[in-house]
């Protein structure tokens, strides 16, 4: 039994973020992909409480999306939608990247769609004298995934991208970016998958004896 995402506590974060990266932690997000792959994403709130322990989104967006009517059913329908197609053209890219096999040309517009689309919202705001990037149109339902697609592009383009990798549990396969120095990292998460690997060793360590 792994302790990740499904243990909700209130007030308590939800979702395990150990991949190093936002695009990585949402692919996270359907765990155990090799066996029973469990949704963690099953509502429009999900995704934006996903985003929130993210700090990809200001408490004023949170608000706006998790507030009575704000957002109508059928938006927060399709903003899921997008979500899972943005989700698994994340998987289906990071997964060749791994694997140094062919991109899916789908996926890949997937993503370009949505970093156009995040990069034509851009703008450049000024509060106190300083500036920074802010979205235009921030409160669309689609305004959430554009910081996990501008997340992904930004990994993609990095020169270091040999060290997004996965779990080296059959079971979980998470992605992770080790920045660990000596770049061997193996677990997803040495609390859940890491502990798991030394426990079963240590059993088996003492079978043998
Ligand atoms: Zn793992």
């Amino acid at each position: 039994v792994k302790g990740k995402q499904e243990t909700v506590v209130p007030g308590q974060p939800r979702f395990d973020l150990s991949g190093g990266a936002v695009c990585l932690n949402f692919i996270n997000t359907l765990d155990d992909r090799p066996t029973e792959a469990k949704e963690t994403l099953n509502s429009f709130s999900d995704l934006v409480r996903f985003c929130e322990q993210s700090g990809i989104l200001d408490p004023a967006q949170v608000e706006h999306y998790l507030g009575r009517n704000s957002v109508a059913p059928e938006q927060a329908r399709a903003g899921l939608e997008r979500a899972i197609e943005l989700r698994e053209a994340l998987f289906a890219i990071f997964t060749a990247v791994v694997n140094r096999s062919e991109v899916s040309a789908d996926a890949l517009q997937t993503l370009n769609e949505l970093s156009q689309e995040a990069g034509k919202r851009s703008i450049l705001v000024e509060r106190n004298r300083r500036f920074a990037w802010a979205f235009a149109d921030r409160f669309s339902c689609d305004a959430v995934l554009w910081p996990i697609a501008q997340s992904a592009v930004d990994l993609l383009v990095l020169d270091r991208l040999l060290f997004v990798r996965t779990c080296s549990s059959k079971t979980c396969e998470w992605f992770f970016f080790d920045t660990s120095k000596n770049h061997r990292r193996r677990w997803c998460n040495m609390k859940v998958c890491g502990n798991q690997a030394k426990v079963a060793r240590f059993y088996r360590r003492q079978k043998n004896a």
